[in-house]
């Protein structure tokens, strides 16, 4: 049985499909619990910029989660 989920991506609203065989779809951002596209992944992989996404931070603010921005004033992925 081959289970294929679709997210949308938290940063862009892009429909994705992620499952067996197209993991390579997307991330599932386990500690924020939201799902995020290759795209926006790869092209944000050394930290989120707080100000394309203000709607991320205002999320992660929201449920009392810790932002901590690195020395360039991006979000880093949580680990
Ligand atoms: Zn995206």
């Amino acid at each position: 049985m081959t289970e294929t989920l679709t997210y949308d991506c938290f940063l862009c609203s892009r429909q994705f499909k992620f499952g067996h065989g197209s993991y390579e779809t997307g991330n599932f951002i386990r500690p924020w619990e939201i799902a995020v596209c290759r795209i926006c992944y790869a092209s944000n992989w050394d930290g989120i910029v707080p100000s394309t996404y203000p709607h991320l931070i205002k999320y992660l603010e929201g449920r009392g989660m810790p932002i901590k921005l690195n020395s360039k004033g991006w979000l880093p992925w949580p680990t």
